[in-house]
């Protein structure tokens, strides 16, 4: 049972040498006699930012588990049901939660899986677009963002997992879309696939505040927020009065002892923004509304999703680093088993 650990905790940037590929005993691959847990073989693993808290010892505990050294990674996953114990799965289901970093995972409680309702769409896409990706960029938008047709709509991040489905939620919608993005590749990702009305990269632009001036010049109604740091910071003197800033996540602060200095917070106070935070699991309860307007998008081509996959454990240490540098070029996940 190949697996990926976690070697020691991680400071500063993660590298692939805090991670190790070894080969563990599999586990038992008949469900033991009285269990309720389900084995399963793990076809799809996400590799997601989160991940990178959970390498950190937290003195005080964070908002999710630390991974501990010498134990198995886990994530969300795409799995096929090999033998199980409980009433609501047998072997051969198709199934996505919470798994392990690794061919085959014992899950006790199964309640926590979920059924694949959509298996003619490829099941990868439940770790992105109809999986926490999928759900954060929904609720993130339209439950905090509360667009309205004509919004001017800023993403960072925007060809990513979370910023890709919300730039073509916003479009849906009649927002007017600029995303930025770290390479040119993606740029013309933005422009030419996902329909946003204009990208720009950000590492090619000096001056931040200038160039949101250039693409905003009557200001921005509703920033998704990735990245946190420099580009809050020329993000919020370009807000509208009564903008709103889902703060999704702070990708360039994770790996940072100190964190950027944000030094416009006071334009909150003269532009009456609202910033709020939010964690994808505040919504679960929206999980199954989602799914099925997500899934009708995807299928009538209303919303398009780019996936970037490396086969096999062996390269997912490097995979999930690679979101730290901006390598993943659209969803990143880690085919474990194509079967
Ligand atoms: P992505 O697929 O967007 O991958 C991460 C991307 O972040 C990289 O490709 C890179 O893109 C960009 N990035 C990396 N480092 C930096 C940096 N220092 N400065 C600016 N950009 C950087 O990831 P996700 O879509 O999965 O996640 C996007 C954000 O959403 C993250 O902040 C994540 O933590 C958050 N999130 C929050 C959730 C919640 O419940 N609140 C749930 C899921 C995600 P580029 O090349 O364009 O720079």
């Amino acid at each position: 049972n190949k697996r990926v650990i976690l070697k020691r905790y991680v400071t500063g940037f993660p590298s692939e040498e805090d991670m190790e590929v070894v080969t563990a005993e599999a586990p038992l691959m008949a469900v033991p006699a009285g269990s309720e847990a389900v084995v399963v073989k793990n076809l799809y693993i996400s590799c997601d930012p989160y991940m990178r808290n959970r390498m950190t010892h937290h003195e005080v505990p964070s908002y999710v588990a630390d991974y501990v050294p010498g134990e198995v990674l886990t994530n969300y996953g795409v799995m096929t049901v090999i033998s199980s114990g409980h009433p609501d799965f047998k072997a051969g289901d198709l199934v996505w939660g919470i798994t392990g970093w690794e061919e085959y995972t014992m899950i006790d409680n199964p309640e926590s899986l979920s059924k694949i309702n959509h298996p003619d769409l490829p099941l990868s896409y439940y770790t992105g677009v109809l999986g926490l990706p999928g759900l954060t960029a929904y609720a993130g938008f339209f439950e905090i963002c509360k667009p309205k047709k004509g919004d001017y709509v800023f993403i960072s991040a925007a060809s990513g997992a979370v910023g890709q489905i919300v730039g073509q939620l916003a479009k849906i919608t009649g927002c007017y879309v600029i995303g930025s993005a770290g390479s040119d590749e993606k740029v013309n990702l933005l422009k030419t696939k996902f329909g946003f009305d204009d990208a720009f990269n950000y590492k090619k632009e000096l001056d931040l505040d200038a160039a949101l001036k250039r693409y905003f010049p009557k200001g921005i109604d509703i920033y998704f927020e990735n990245v946190g740091g420099a580009t809050l910071d020329a993000v919020l003197p370009n807000m509208r009065l009564r903008g709103r800033i889902a703060a999704c996540g702070m990708i360039s602060q994770y790996n940072l002892d100190n964190p950027d200095g944000v030094h416009n917070l006071f334009y909150i106070v003269t532009k009456r923004l609202r910033m709020e935070g939010f964690l994808v699991f505040d919504y679960n309860e929206m999980y199954h509304r989602f799914e099925e307007e997500m899934a009708a998008y995807l299928k009538e081509g209303k919303i398009i999703y780019v996936e970037d996959v490396v086969v096999g454990l062996d390269a997912a240490p490097a995979a999930l680093i690679g979101l730290f540098t901006g390598r993943n070029v659209g969803k990143q996940l880690v085919a474990v088993s194509q079967e």
